[in-house]
């Protein structure tokens, strides 16, 4: 039905794949549909997918009740414009979202993909500042390892190495960074971590607006797991230094670090919250950022007496309702005891790989399996071999990891994680 080779050949011709050079085409496996775990190539072949298409797809793909809510919604309509307009669905998330997170968020500004929701959260912290007559508040301090995005406002406060700020000189801000917290999730923090973000704040407060960082789990950084504990202590210098703190969970919302948010791991509520991802389920693409009841007054009160922000597609009605749907589902579901089943499963099947010298770290966090290498892998090479495993493992840097749907039952675990350490294993053993 499909002509496997024509279409990787057209591809090559005409399209462009993230992070992927145009020129030196990588190789891309055509996938012309998916139901629950399985991805179906061109070929017939199917492929257990560890990466819920970049973390969103929690529920698996063509998931009936979602498929519903889609079809439901459709014959309502499927977009109106949001300036001026409103609908039962956007008004439902809205209530929902700030039902679920911490009391203090109140409002919910929603947007079309996670980069914008960041942009909108830096716009609301700079907005805030100039009303409150303190406009040279304008920077924004961000961890070392972090990723919020691609935008340029996003890109800013993404890690400066790894987001190759060089690459984008003078039209990039310039803004602050704290190292990457070391204190490990579970442990205490320890106050080298803690010190270098104090001092950075005590130093610049006058001219910082916000920190933004990605609770407990930096995701696309590094898949690095760190101390609750720092957010705590992080909360108490944005209070002292009157720097407003935006959480990133992007990544990490909607159940799959165990708790539905991360913040609940350190219990600490930021001025403004940002979500997308796994928002929608992984159906479309719908963000939101969120803010208390201060910020959104002081925002309505600046020059402007407005939010200078409006996306074409704001709230759009398919994606909210879906999105309202997927999470009506997670909330229906013993979501806690699947993701501890997950988390088990995960420590289990990649223990074998904490004994090769090929390997630096592994670690598991909820529905997040992580086996970082001490080499960064050849994803040339790397990926077909995940592919001839049946999986769809996408590794990079030197992270081999998976985020697996919710419904991935133990024997499809268990054949994800044996791929992984599998592939792992067959690299060339580094010299240690
Ligand atoms: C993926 C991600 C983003 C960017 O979201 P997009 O929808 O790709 O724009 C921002 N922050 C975090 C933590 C993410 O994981």
């Amino acid at each position: 039905m499909y002509d496997w080779n024509d279409l990787r050949k057209r591809d090559a011709r005409s399209v462009w794949h993230p992070y992927a050079s145009a020129v030196d085409v990588p190789e891309v496996f055509p996938v012309v549909s998916a139901k629950g775990v399985r991805l179906t190539l061109a070929d017939g072949r199917e492929l257990i997918d560890g990466m819920a298409s970049w973390w969103c797809a929690i529920h698996g793909y063509n998931h009936p009740v979602l498929n519903e809510a889609v079809k439901a919604q459709l014959q309502n309509m499927s977009h109106v414009m949001f300036g001026g307009l409103t609908h039962p669905p956007a008004i439902e998330l809205a209530e929902l979202l700030c039902e679920l997170t911490p009391s203090s968020l109140q409002r919910v500004f929603f947007s079309d993909s996670g980069s914008v929701a960041v942009e909108v959260a830096l716009k609301m912290a700079l907005q805030y500042w100039q009303a409150a007559g303190q406009g040279e508040k304008q920077r924004i301090v961000a961890l070392r390892c972090g990723y919020h995005g691609d935008t340029f406002g996003a890109m800013s406060v993404c890690d400066p190495v790894t987001g190759m700020h060089h690459l984008f000189g003078q039209t990039l801000q310039q803004q602050l960074f704290a190292p990457a917290p070391e204190s490990a999730f579970g442990a205490p923090c320890n106050s080298a971590d803690i010190a270098a973000m104090a001092s950075l704040l005590s130093e610049n407060a006058d001219t910082i607006a916000a920190v933004i960082v990605e609770p407990v789990v930096q995701g696309a950084g590094g898949m690095r797991f760190y101390s609750a504990e720092y957010l705590v202590q992080l909360k108490a210098l944005c209070e002292q230094h009157k720097v407003l703190l935006i959480y990133d969970e992007i990544a990490t919302g909607f159940g799959r670090t165990g708790k539905l948010f991360a913040l609940e791991h350190a219990g600490v509520c930021p001025d403004i919250l940002c979500l997308g991802k796994a928002l929608t389920g992984g159906y479309m693409t719908l963000a939101a950022t969120l803010c208390s009841d201060e910020v959104a007054r002081g925002v309505s009160a600046s020059e402007a007496g407005a939010f200078m922000h409006g996306p074409t597609f704001m709230g759009n009605p398919l994606a909210c309702a879906t999105a309202l749907a997927s999470l009506r589902l997670l909330l229906s579901l013993p979501w806690q005891r699947t993701i501890e089943a997950l988390e088990a499963g995960l420590q289990e099947g990649l223990a074998p790989a904490r004994s090769m010298s090929q390997v630096a770290d592994v670690r598991c966090l909820g529905a997040i399996g992580v086996i970082e290498l001490h080499e960064p892998v050849d994803m040339a090479n790397v990926q077909p071999l995940f592919v001839q495993r049946g999986v769809w493992v996408r590794p990079f840097g030197k992270l081999v990891y998976v985020m697996p749907p919710y419904i991935t039952d133990a024997e499809d675990l268990a054949t994800l994680t044996g791929a992984m350490v599998g592939v792992v294993a067959a690299l060339p053993a580094a010299d240690r």
